[in-house]
């Protein structure tokens, strides 16, 4: 590992005046689990390391006083409304009763990640914004288009983990975070801090396939981070389900969030997002349309699957996964509809 210097500031503030304009030179370090592999296999060498251990309110959930209204939709909306502070643990998220009454999908998907290690140190910013897995770019000796290379080695090379969705892309990783794609469906924003001050993202815009080294997985600029994420409770039904080898502790095959409206038994808003099929996560609107305004059951249930699949170009050894998102669909849409999970039989 390259020597750094390591900071603990005290504020959000304190961390991004720590921070530089261009990627490379400073990181900031949350739970560490992405970081310090990153470090370990000289990807990451930045001269600075910023903690945020040190900064108290970036931790922990609140019901939020947003609004700053106090009629009765104000004071409605505050009780809805979920701020999650970027350094939450993933176990947290995982094992938070409130949070799994109104976010399912969410908090599966975190109880879903690596194993009780991962989850004790892993925290909400730091899955947001951890780097992707693909062999080419974590190994040192590979100068791949994401380290300034020209070319991407996946997609000629060792593929079977890599994007399905790869029209357009010249880099053909899977963005890596389980988190986002529940968020996505759960029409979550995240809060950011920069040197000109705060912004709002919507967690559907946060992310960004990169082409090159000077580009990350997601759109916060090199001198930003995240402070927390909003939800709102709206009483939608929502779910997520992952394929995975086994029972493994490695990131899923694929994945798929969904969220919507159940009344008089009719799907309504229906949000359908895949994970780990393409650089970004997928929003499959097709899939949304295919069960828009209809009951969930096995039937509607598998043709959304197959309409997921629309526009899926897969690569020379991952056409399996077309098949499995069409599984995860499915599988997503009667968990959050409440039907009887027959594959757990
Ligand atoms: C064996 C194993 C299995 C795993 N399985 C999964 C899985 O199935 N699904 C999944 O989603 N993940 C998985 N992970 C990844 C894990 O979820 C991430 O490593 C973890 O969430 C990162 O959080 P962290 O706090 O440790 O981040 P760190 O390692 O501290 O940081 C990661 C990156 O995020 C940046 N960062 C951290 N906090 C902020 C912030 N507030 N604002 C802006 N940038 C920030 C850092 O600068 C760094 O670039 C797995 C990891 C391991 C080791």
């Amino acid at each position: 590992m390259k020597n750094f210097t390591y900071y603990r500031p005290k504020t959000a503030e304190q961390a991004v005046a720590l921070l530089d304009d261009k990627w490379g030179t400073a990181e900031l370090l949350a739970g560490g689990t992405d970081l310090l592999d990153l470090q370990k296999e000289y990807i990451a060498q930045p001269d600075k390391v910023i903690s945020l251990s040190g900064i108290e309110r970036l931790a922990g959930v609140g019901v939020g006083h947003i609004t700053g209204r106090d009629d009765a939709a104000g004071k409605e909306a505050d009780k809805n409304t979920w701020i999650i502070g970027a350094r939450t643990t993933l176990a947290f998220l995982a094992e938070e009763p409130n949070l799994r009454q109104h976010f399912p999908a969410l908090t599966t998907a975190a109880g879903d990640i690596g194993g009780p290690q991962i989850r004790n140190m892993g925290t909400l910013g730091g899955n947001l914004c951890q780097r992707n897995r693909c062999w080419y770019f974590r190994d040192e000796h590979t100068h791949c288009l994401l380290k300034g290379g020209d070319k991407c080695f996946a997609i000629d090379g060792e593929n079977r983990y890599h994007a399905i969705f790869t029209q357009g892309h010249q880099c053909v990783i899977v963005n890596p975070s389980t988190l986002a794609p529940a968020l996505i469906a759960l029409d979550a924003s995240a809060e950011v801090l920069g040197p000109k001050g705060k912004r709002t993202i919507k967690l559907a815009d946060f992310f960004h396939a990169p082409g090159s080294a000077r580009e990350r997985e997601h759109v916060l600029a090199a001198n930003e981070m995240v402070l927390s994420v909003t939800l709102h409770a709206k009483g939608l039904k929502n779910a997520s389900y992952e394929v995975r080898h086994k029972q493994s502790y490695d990131w899923p095959l694929v994945q798929a969030a969904v969220a919507f409206k159940y009344e008089d038994k009719k799907a309504r808003d229906v949000r359908i997002v895949l994970g780990h099929v393409a650089p970004t996560p997928h929003i499959a609107v097709a899939a949304a349309k295919a069960i828009e305004g209809k009951e969930v059951t096995e039937a509607t249930a598998s043709a959304a699957g197959e309409a997921a699949t629309e526009g899926a170009m897969p690569l020379s050894q991952n056409a399996y996964k077309v098949k499995l998102i069409a599984v995860a669909v499915k599988r997503a849409l009667l968990t959050a509809a409440g039907q009887k999970k027959y594959w757990e039989v």
